[in-house]
């Protein structure tokens, strides 16, 4: 298949089934003013939430029953996103479980691990955050220096990760780290392994965010011993892994609707009677939501027929993300309002909060420059 054949999907009937469900569950939960709606919905962490969350049934939905899911499609996952990003519900503590390292776990991990872990994680009980990037291994991911040297019973792991989320208040973190040489193709020697948190030799330090917030950290290890059960694949085979895990993460509609909240304050804002100009901008930016929705609607069919659509899903992020640069500007542009965190107004508010956040829109998961050349070497074109 051609790297640009997004074949056209409709979701099933059973996920439209779903998709009620969930914003009923929703609309119960903002009734009882159990959460107010976040605009950084995917990255507000809440861990009561997620337990509720959880108990309903909708974390971990395309997982097998024994392992605590319901053996739903990639496809139902995917209209249960669109409703908790759209709602700004917070999503931020189970987000990184449910999105990635659980289906990486069901894949790869060992039985113990998918036994012990995997059910804790539908449950919304635990957490789990992701340890790929270190200082100067960012976009080179290859390159990561933190060692595991093999010892009695497992490994032990020594060396620093950084922009690690939530690594204050998660359980897990999926951790990537040299286990052996480069070797030619430069890919080689490296491993995942799911680290307890409460393990002795790891230690989380914080940094904050331009916003203010503590979001992410660094993260040390010493010595840190991790079981052999807690191997992630074949040891030396990481980043076959690591590549296959960045098209789940770089898919959803979490790439598209970071600002979804400050584009329906927009829409409000400029009423029912826009004039030509806020229509022209409101109605190009639908059609451009519209087709990144087809486009990641699409992938979420593929993943469901076990293909690994990295390239693909390199295009929803790289436009996805685009986009949601884009809304505060377009914002600016129509509505007269000075962003401002101080302000007794909520649009002022937004926008301030949007500002500070969209330039991390592309930078997460892989930075425009890297996907763009993804692309291209998908092309052939590199
Ligand atoms: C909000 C947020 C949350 C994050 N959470 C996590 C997390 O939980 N876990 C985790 O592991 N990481 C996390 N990250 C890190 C993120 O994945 C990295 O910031 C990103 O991959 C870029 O790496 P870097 O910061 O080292 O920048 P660098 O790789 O140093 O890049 C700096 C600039 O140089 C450009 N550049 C680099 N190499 C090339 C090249 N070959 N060709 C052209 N241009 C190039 C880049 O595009 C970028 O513009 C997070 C980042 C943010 C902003």
């Amino acid at each position: 298949m051609s790297v640009f054949e997004f074949q056209s999907v409709a979701l099933p009937k059973v996920a439209e089934i779903e998709r009620l469900e969930i914003r009923e569950f929703l609309q119960r939960e903002i009734a009882e003013k159990r959460f107010e709606p976040h605009r950084c919905s995917w990255s507000s962490f809440d861990a009561g939430f997620s337990q509720r969350l959880g108990a309903a049934g909708f974390i971990g939905v395309t997982w097998p029953e024994q392992y605590g899911g319901r053996g739903a499609s990639t496809l139902t996952r995917f209209a249960i996103t669109e409703e908790l990003l759209a709602a700004g519900a917070p999503c931020g503590a189970h987000w990184a479980a449910d999105r990635q390292s659980g289906p990486q776990l069901l894949k790869y991990g060992s039985d113990e691990a998918k036994t012990k872990i995997l059910p804790q994680l539908a449950a919304g009980t635990s957490f789990f955050g992701i340890g790929m990037s270190e200082p100067n291994s960012g976009s080179d991911l290859a390159s990561v220096k933190t060692k595991a040297v093999k010892v009695d019973g497992g490994y032990a792991i020594t060396g620093q990760k950084i922009w690690t989320s939530n690594a204050h208040r998660v359980d897990y973190l999926i951790v990537l780290a040299r286990t052996g040489d480069r070797g030619e193709s430069r890919h080689e020697g490296l491993t995942q392994f799911v680290v307890d948190m409460t393990s002795d030799g790891i230690s989380p330090r914080a940094i904050h965010d331009l916003a203010g917030n503590h979001e992410f950290n660094e993260v040390f290890f010493d010595d840190c011993f991790v079981p052999d059960d807690m191997i992630v694949g074949e040891v030396g085979e990481g980043w076959n892994l690591v590549t296959g895990e960045l098209a789940f993460e770089r898919s959803g509609p979490d790439r598209f609707l970071s600002d979804y909240q400050l584009f329906r304050e927009l829409v409000d804002q400029v009423g029912p009677t826009p004039d030509r100009c806020a229509s022209i901008e409101i109605g190009a930016m639908v059609s451009r939501l519209a087709s990144l929705r087809k486009m990641s609607a699409s992938i979420a069919g593929m993943l469901d027929q076990g293909a690994q659509p990295a390239v693909q899903a390199a295009m929803v992020k790289e436009l996805g993300t685009a986009f949601e640069r884009s809304v505060p500007e377009i914002v600016r542009k129509l509505v007269p309002v000075e962003p401002s965190q101080i302000a007794h107004d909520d649009f002022a508010e937004a926008m301030a909060d949007t500002v500070l956040r969209a330039p991390s829109f592309t930078l997460r998961g892989g930075t425009r420059e890297i996907l763009k050349s993804m692309i291209a070497r998908g092309l052939g074109l590199r």
